[in-house]
């Protein structure tokens, strides 16, 4: 089954009971018992719920393993993984920019219990080698990255990993399955912030897990109940709503995005383009080695002044400043003001994150309507610059 069938077919018959085409949603904490202990297979909805189980289906076949499990929030799922496997004294390796939150609970939660995280530039093989050591548990690879869109060798550092006895785990959050499948590449875990583009619509936070093997599973299975940090039935419905629209929503924040890069690349007022299908993208060269596509996010930096970048980044027509990313609506992030704001300035000048930098999540708009409106905030900012008056933020 092709991967766009999967996302309509997998996991989704009709209801047996009724034939509702879509199966309604299991909307229930508990589940009678014919005789003490005699159920079908549903005792209490934290432990398991027809609607998740739905989902979980879906989304293991999605990724091409067996094993998933559905969490509240990508960082609920990012959590079983690490309780499951990091003890005190072990360490763990992730990337540079990594995700905040993932950087913020290894550091903020897991220090505190002995966990030593190695933050590393994870795209530099020779750097991942020299990190691994006997007490690395695991290593944590997110690609593309946050914000900077940099492309992370899966194949590579699982062998690299492997070969010292760590796992992989891959945060598959912005190339979707869609895009990249982690596991054919060696990874042993995947983990995702459904909230973005698999829920795809803004509407819903939620995460998952899945793993290859039934020995890795298992413990993360254990934790989502025991823990109890699980979806609600109506969230996994919409998700599976969500993912029937994976494919084609893909592919079109893909054609945005490449069109929106395209556009700025170039531009007198634009420093630089991350966008893993430009040529000149330093990951270019894996990311077409890794994934089917190059996903549908672009990040640039504005060639200007702070005052110039707040300005622009308020005042577009159809980009919405906000926080998260992945759904139908464009969205805008500032990630020194927003995203990446706990991190001190310093540290982040250190990562390349510049305070000129803007992240783009395009939707599913038209391309035209999506550059049109950046070239015109780039053409506001030139204009406000020759008429030597500061510029405003325009009323939408
Ligand atoms: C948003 C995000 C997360 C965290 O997921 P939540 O659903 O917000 O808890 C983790 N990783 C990446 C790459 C993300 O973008």
């Amino acid at each position: 089954m092709k991967f766009a069938t999967r996302t309509i077919h997998a996991g989704q018959p009709s209801e047996p009971e009724t034939g509702a085409l879509v199966a309604p949603i299991f909307q229930t904490s508990t589940y009678e018992q014919e005789a003490p202990g005699q159920d079908k297979g549903f005792s209490y909805s934290r432990t398991n719920n027809p609607t998740r189980q739905r989902l979980e289906t879906v989304l293991a076949e999605l990724e091409g393993v067996a094993f998933a499990a559905a969490f509240s929030s990508g960082l609920a799922a990012e959590n079983a993984v690490l309780q499951a496997f990091l003890r005190p004294g072990d360490e763990i390796i992730i990337p540079l920019d990594v995700y905040g939150g993932t950087y913020r609970i290894l550091n903020k939660v897991y220090q505190a219990f002995g966990v030593v995280t190695k933050q590393i530039d994870t795209s530099d093989l020779k750097a991942v080698e020299a990190a691994l050591s006997n007490k690395t548990r695991l290593v944590w690879i997110e690609t593309p990255t946050n914000p900077r869109l940099l492309i992370n060798d899966i194949a590579a550092i699982s062998k690299l990993a492997h070969a010292r006895g760590a796992l992989v785990a891959v945060d598959n959050t912005f190339a979707t399955p869609c895009f990249q499948q982690p596991f054919e590449l060696g990874a042993d875990i995947v983990v995702h912030s459904v909230t973005k583009y698999l829920a795809g619509h803004s509407d819903t936070v939620q995460g998952a897990a899945l793993a290859k093997e039934a020995a890795v599973f298992e413990p993360i299975k254990f934790l989502q109940n025991a823990t109890g940090a699980v979806p609600s039935p109506f969230d996994c419905w919409l998700t599976m709503r969500g993912l029937k629209t994976l494919e084609l929503r893909m592919l079109r924040h893909q054609e945005n995005a490449t069109a929106i890069a395209k556009a700025l690349d170039g531009h007198e007022l634009v420093r630089r383009v991350y966008f893993p299908g430009l040529a000149s993208h330093p990951g270019h060269d894996v990311a077409r080695r890794q994934m089917t596509g190059f996903g549908g996010m672009v990040s640039f930096e504005l060639e200007g002044t702070a005052q110039e970048v707040v300005a622009f980044a308020s005042s577009r027509r159809y980009f919405t400043l906000a926080e998260s990313l992945g759904g139908v609506k464009s969205l805008l992030c500032h990630p020194a003001t927003m995203t990446h704001a706990s991190i001190p300035a310093e540290a982040r000048a250190q990562l390349g994150l510049s305070d000129t930098l803007l992240r783009l999540s395009p939707g599913c708009e038209n391309a035209e309507d999506l550059v049109e409106d950046l070239l015109a905030g780039l053409a506001e900012v030139a204009n406000a610059r020759s008429s030597k008056k500061p510029v405003t933020v325009a009323a939408r």
